[in-house]
Parts: C-alpha cells; structure tokens; sequence
C-alpha cells in the first residue's frame, strides 16, 4: 500500500504521487513516513522533502507549512514548493544577500520585519542546501542512459 503524496502550495498542486516513503522537514529533524502512519498534524520547516518510488528518489523544497499524515496518504500545505532540479540557486543567493541586509540593518525594528527577514533567509538557505545536495548527487551518479548505447 503506497503513500498518496500531495504537495499544496499557494497557487498549485506541486506534486502529488503515490510513492513507498517520503522524508519531511519535521521540527525536530527528518520525519520519515512509511505506510500505515499513525494520524497527525505536525508543523513543517523550510527544507526538503525527499521521496522515494520504485527506488527513484524525488527532491523538492518547501518554505514550511504543516502536514497531514495518515495510513495511506500526506499532504502537504506550504506557501511554496519547487523541485530542487528547478531552484535558481543564484536568486536563492541573492534573497539569502537581502535577508541577511535587512536583519542587519538597524532599521529593520519591528518583530514582524525582522521575522519576515528571518524567514526569508531560512527559505534561501533551504533553496541552497537542497540544490546544491541535489547537484551534488548527481555528480556522483549521473542518470543512466535512456537509450540503449550503440558500439561506436
Ligand atoms: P525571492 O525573493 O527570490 O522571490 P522568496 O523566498 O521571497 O524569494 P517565495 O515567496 O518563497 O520566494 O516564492 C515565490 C515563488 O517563487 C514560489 O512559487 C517559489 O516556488 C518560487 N521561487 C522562489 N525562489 C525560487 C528559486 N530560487 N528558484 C526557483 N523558484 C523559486
């Protein structure tokens, strides 16, 4: 029995799947979660949510949200969601650049602008993190062919 994956960001489905596990950015670290989970609701951080089906693994970033996971299903509701192979890591580096200006920045007084910058700077850094993991990866191992190769 597989885990129907549903990813809900603000203005799309980003991904949904049946697939064997999926890995979330729980509070407390990675929350892996197999068929038959237990129901719960849980508060999600910026970073990656990983799965897995018939042994392809599939990266994606979320910028936080929640989950709801039961037996047979998760799903996902974050502002944002992208695959990581479609991260622009440069305008990752440049909102990681203007959150750390702006919580430096002895203007920025208010607890809800810093917490705004705050957050910005923890969704750049997953962007980061999560490209780079993900290219990295694939350094190691490119994908197969997807044509037999001829002799010559
Ligand atoms: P920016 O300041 O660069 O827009 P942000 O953190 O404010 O970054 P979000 O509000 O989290 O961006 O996302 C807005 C939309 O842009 C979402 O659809 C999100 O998936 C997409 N997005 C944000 N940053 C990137 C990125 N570096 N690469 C690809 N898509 C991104």
């Amino acid at each position: 029995m597989p885990t129907h994956l549903q990813i809900i960001a603000l203005d799309r489905i980003a991904y949904e799947d049946d697939v064997d596990i999926v890995v979330l950015p729980g509070e407390e670290g990675q929350l892996g979660v197999l068929p038959r989970h237990a129901r719960i609701v849980t508060l999600l951080e910026p970073g990656e949510v990983l799965t897995r089906k018939a042994g392809e693994e599939t990266a994606l970033v979320i910028s936080g949200g929640f989950a709801q996971i039961g037996p047979d299903h998760v799903t996902i509701l974050s502002d944002a969601a992208e695959y990581a192979e479609d991260i622009d890591i440069e305008r990752a580096e440049e909102a990681r650049r203007r959150a750390q200006e702006r919580i430096a920045d002895t203007r920025t007084t208010t607890e809800m602008d810093m917490a705004r910058a705050e957050s910005a700077l923890l969704r750049s850094m997953a962007r980061i993190r999560v490209a780079e993991r993900v290219a990295a990866r694939r350094r190691r191992q490119p994908p197969g062919p997807t044509q037999p190769r001829g002799d010559g």
